[in-house]
C-alpha cells in the first residue's frame, strides 16, 4: 500500500472502508458538498456491498482495469442525487487515510 496507483493481486478485504468511515474521509477532505457538474446540492448515495447480497455496511470496492494487461486501479464511488454524476475516489487513499485517523473511541 505504498502508492495509489494501481494493483495486480486483487484482495478486496483488504479495501474494507466502512460507510461511516468513508464519511469521516469526506467530511475531512471536501470543503463544498454541492456537485461539480450541476452544482445542486442534493446529496451524495455511497454505493455499498461486494457480494451477491445487498449490504449497507461496507462500501462497493470497483477495479478499473488497465486497457493493456493486468493491472488496476481500486476505487470507491458515489453519484450525485440529482444529475447522476458519478464520484470516484482511490481506494488505498481513503483506506491509508482511516488507518492514519482511527475513530475516536469513547
Ligand atoms: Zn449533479
Amino acid at each position: 500500500m505504498t502508492d495509489d496507483k494501481s494493483q495486480v493481486v486483487f484482495d478486496h478485504e483488504a479495501f474494507e472502508i466502512s460507510y461511516e468511515d468513508m464519511l469521516r474521509f469526506m467530511n475531512a477532505h471536501f470543503t463544498q458538498t454541492a456537485c461539480p457538474q450541476c452544482g445542486e446540492d442534493k446529496g451524495w448515495s455511497i454505493d455499498t456491498g461486494n457480494g451477491p447480497e445487498p449490504t449497507h455496511d461496507k462500501l462497493t470496492i470497483y477495479k478499473m482495469e488497465y486497457a493493456n494487461g493486468d493491472m488496476f486501479r481500486p476505487f470507491v464511488s458515489s453519484a450525485c442525487n440529482y444529475c447522476g454524476s458519478l464520484r470516484q475516489m482511490a481506494a488505498k487513499r481513503v483506506v491509508a487515510w482511516i488507518a492514519e485517523n482511527p475513530e475516536a473511541s469513547e
